[in-house]
């Protein structure tokens, strides 16, 4: 990057804040995905005049930007592929407003998913996060869209955005949306904002709605012998109408994984549900009687059952450890994040789940299967040694097959994470027709191409590239 950029910089945010020493700004070359790059300078402003001057900066010398909140993607979102400068957003973190007669709240986009629920705890409301929440920001959640086990009953985060403040590829300050839980002014800019992953502009405060806290939890946990068994449990509680605030499904492999890195002593069968139910207590109390009967009557090994709120808690730690524990599964393998987040509609699940084991059973990588089974949101991981290039060859394979399977099934390559570089090559076959036109959008936002650039529709290319790891050279 040119010295006169680095001076410019260092005018708008002083040396304390403008990072371009390769041991400061390293972390920010990966997220929590495959790919690294690493940017030039590292940025963090603390209000909206910053980003916006920053964002004129980056227009005149044609460098790019890229937006950052706590780097917890997995796809290479926040990856600055061409270098450049990235925007570490988690300065501006000031929870500004908190209004529940009127169901909402106003944040800076730095502010992490759980210290905001900790902020609206007291007034007995929420807003539900991902598994990541302890550290994603508000910021990274609307630009990806992200959502968690919640989503069946509580939507995912486009459902809370009602509007925002953002710095737009051209520098002009905009106000998005608003403060009305309904509004119908025109072209819903705020939520185009929503999964744009950085690429249509620098968010710099959103106003989300507010969801009432449950009055009474409850667990069930029922354990079968086959995954299609736990499949169509899940399709015949939805059906019978009953919306489980959380509903889980973990393979033999998960539950294996869990145990060996948490300690926990969940029965090893070939796959079990985790399923909460929220609401008020006497709604609850009835639901679970008609689940445990629905799990009795579809032939369940056995059926755990908690009211308790520290041992739902567990369990719901126990979940969220998954990933971290699916690397101890075995020894020389780690947990690599390919195909990790794909959607089918819930009557496939047995189907997606069945079609994911086929395609492991085939290669020497592993694929496990593990989801938020009541929105169909199914997550698979690969478990390879991600310095073998061998193991690469055959992942391309694998996850090309699973996403091919998905799509067969009438799903999407992505219910969560977002698309980033790792999931783009297979945009381009389920958004065939829509290519054009999204393309033709991030043009006419962003004419100097200076937002995360190469990102989503814009990578062209496959998704072994730029990796993070040491590969041996075959
Ligand atoms: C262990 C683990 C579990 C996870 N579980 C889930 C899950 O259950 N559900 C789920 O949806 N996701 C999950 N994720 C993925 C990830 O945590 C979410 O996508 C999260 O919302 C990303 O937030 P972040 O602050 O880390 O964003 P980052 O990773 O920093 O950025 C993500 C994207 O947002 C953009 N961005 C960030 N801030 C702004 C801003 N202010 N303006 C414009 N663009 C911005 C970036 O450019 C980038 O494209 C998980 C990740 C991990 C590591």
């Amino acid at each position: 990057m040119k010295p006169e950029v680095i001076k410019e910089l260092n005018e708008i945010f002083g040396e304390d804040r403008c990072k371009t020493n390769p041991s400061d700004v390293y972390v920010y070359g990966f997220d929590a995905g495959i790919h690294r790059s690493m940017p030039d300078a590292v940025v963090r402003p603390m209000n909206v005049q910053e980003v916006q001057k920053l964002v004129l900066l980056a227009n005149k010398h044609k460098v790019p930007i890229i937006p950052r909140g706590a780097g917890t993607a997995l796809c290479g979102h926040s990856v600055p592929i061409d270098g450049g400068i990235v925007v570490d957003m988690q300065g501006m973190n000031k929870i500004k407003e908190i209004k529940v007669t009127d169901l909402y709240c106003v944040v800076e986009p730095g502010v992490v998913c759980d210290h905001l629920n900790a902020a609206l705890k007291p007034y007995k409301f929420f807003i539900p996060g991902p598994a990541s929440s302890e550290a994603a920001t508000l910021g990274g959640m609307m630009a990806c869209n992200a959502s968690g086990a919640k989503a069946a009953k509580y939507g995912a985060t486009r459902d809370y955005v009602l509007g925002c403040e953002a710095v737009l590829p051209t520098g002009e300050i905009v106000h998005l949306g608003g403060r009305c839980l309904k509004n119908a002014s025109g072209y819903q800019l705020d939520r185009l904002l929503v999964g744009s992953e950085g690429t249509l502009g620098v968010v710099t405060e959103i106003i989300l709605k507010v969801a009432p806290l449950p009055a009474k939890k409850a667990a069930v946990v029922p354990y079968f012998d086959t995954l299609r068994q736990a499949g169509e449990v899940v399709a015949k509680i939805i059906a019978e109408p009953i919306l489980p605030s959380q509903l889980e499904i973990m393979s033999q492999t998960c539950i294996q994984a869990v145990n060996k890195a948490t300690g926990m002593c969940l029965q090893e069968c070939a796959a079990i549900l985790l399923i909460e139910l929220d609401g008020h207590p006497a709604a609850v109390i009835d639901e679970v009687k008609v689940v445990r009967r629905i799990c009795e009557e579809l032939g369940a090994l056995d059926i755990d059952y908690t009211e308790d709120e520290s041992r739902i808690a567990e369990l719901w730690k126990g979940r969220k450890q998954m990933i971290p524990s699916l690397s101890s599964l075995k020894e020389e393998y780690a947990t690599v994040m390919l195909a990790d987040d794909m959607a089918v509609p819930m009557s496939k699940v047995p189907d997606a789940l069945e079609a994911f084991q086929e395609i492991s059973d085939r290669y020497d990588i592993i694929i496990p299967s593990y989801g938020h089974a009541a929105d169909g949101n199914l997550h698979t991981k690969v478990l390879m040694d991600p310095t073998n290039p061998d193991h690469w060859k055959q992942a391309e394979k694998a996850v090309t097959e699973v996403f091919e399977a998905v799509l067969r099934l009438g799903g999407t390559i992505t219910g969560e994470h977002g698309v980033g570089i790792t999931k783009a090559p297979y945009l381009f076959i389920e958004r065939s027709e829509a290519i054009g036109a999204l393309k033709a959008i991030k043009r006419a936002l962003d004419p100097n191409n200076i937002m995360n650039p190469h990102k989503i529709q814009e990578w062209e290319e496959g998704f072994v590239t730029h990796l993070r790891y040491p590969v041996e050279a075959s």
